[in-house]
């Protein structure tokens, strides 16, 4: 008999901010999300107000870019911590709900495509939070990066992390975000507390939108190499690293990129979305797609004179 090949996904709560849903845990580095990529336009939460654009844009058409060595130890120490974390809270008064493994996901149908992540805790503490249930992200940072945080605040210093963690807060029906950091250098660590501003979302999500609905990229390749962050910039630590430096390699060309992922057309398929590329349940009960993937979704047919060479630079980036 022929088994199904998909991974099962549990529908858990859905409002009118997105869906949670529990999912399969793949592998260390390939989320059971990933299967999404290429299907249809996809924006991870933690990238949605990256510094750099191009980074941006290579993330949501899919590219999963290089991870040197060295900038692997440094994930894999944020990934050994985050559990320490965890513990610390808990002897500091914290009721701790950690998703340890990100089997906890959270898709956000926006138009045009979709948002993902998954988030790191969700606690309470009698003072920190007043008792409330609070959605948390841990972060590892060093000395300088960790002071910088507590002196200017999460929304002020980590626009990145800030804007993670408003995405994902509503989902849960959760009023209030927390960053909670620690510093590698000395092992102290602490959370800043903030109220999530339904404003600012809204703000967030059209952006995000307008990014989706880009079908056209001129690449910088030197974007982020004007950023520093001490005597390193941005390119330094970029997983991308290597796509912009072929990129700039074939810069006589002029570099320009095509979006060749499909959109979603109506947020409202999402379910269908899901059905189609997961064995998909909600309280027990499976849910089977109602649609086909090209009736959910629609690609754009690119007939400019331009587009054959354009082709080939994007042949020159990603295949070779
Ligand atoms: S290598 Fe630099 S310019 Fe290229 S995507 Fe990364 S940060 Fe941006």
């Amino acid at each position: 008999m022929k088994t199904s090949q998909k991974s099962h996904m549990e529908i858990i709560s859905q409002n009118e901010f997105g869906l949670v849903v529990k999912h399969e845990t793949k592998s260390e580095k390939d989320d059971a999300l990933s299967v999404l990529d290429s299907k249809v336009r996809r924006v991870r939460a933690s990238s949605a107000k990256a510094i750099c654009k191009t980074d941006s844009f290579l993330k949501m058409i899919g590219q999963k870019g290089y991870v040197d060595a060295q900038s692997q130890r440094r994930f894999d120490i944020g990934t050994m911590t985050e559990p320490l974390v965890v513990q610390w809270m808990e002897k500091d008064g914290c009721t701790v709900e950690h998703n340890s493994e990100d089997s906890i996901g959270i898709i956000i149908p926006v138009k045009g495509g979709i948002i993902t992540g998954h988030h790191d805790v969700i606690y309470s503490h009698p003072l920190i939070t007043g008792g409330e249930r609070t959605l948390g992200d841990i972060k590892t940072m060093n000395d300088r990066s960790y002071k910088s945080w507590l002196a200017k605040g999460t929304k002020k210093d980590k626009p990145v992390y800030y804007a993670q963690v408003s995405i994902y807060a509503p989902v849960f029906n959760l009023q209030h975000g927390s960053i909670i950091a620690t510093n590698k250098n000395d092992q102290t660590f602490s959370a800043d507390f903030f109220p999530i501003d339904l404003d600012y979302r809204k703000e967030l999500i059209e952006e995000i939108e307008n990014n989706i609905a880009q079908e056209k990229f001129y690449i910088d390749p030197d974007g982020g190499r004007k950023i520093y962050f001490g005597k390193k910039t941005l390119c330094d630590y970029c997983s991308n690293r290597s796509n912009c430096d072929n990129a700039a390699a074939n810069s006589h060309r002029g570099i320009v990129l095509r979006n060749h992922v499909p959109k979603l057309k109506d947020p409202k398929d999402i379910i269908d979305l899901l059905a189609l590329l997961f064995d998909l349940s909600k309280d027990g009960s499976i849910i089977k797609p109602t649609k086909s993937l090209e009736e959910i979704t629609q690609t754009t047919e690119y007939q400019d004179q331009d587009i054959q060479d354009e082709n080939l630079q994007w042949n020159d980036l990603f295949n070779s």
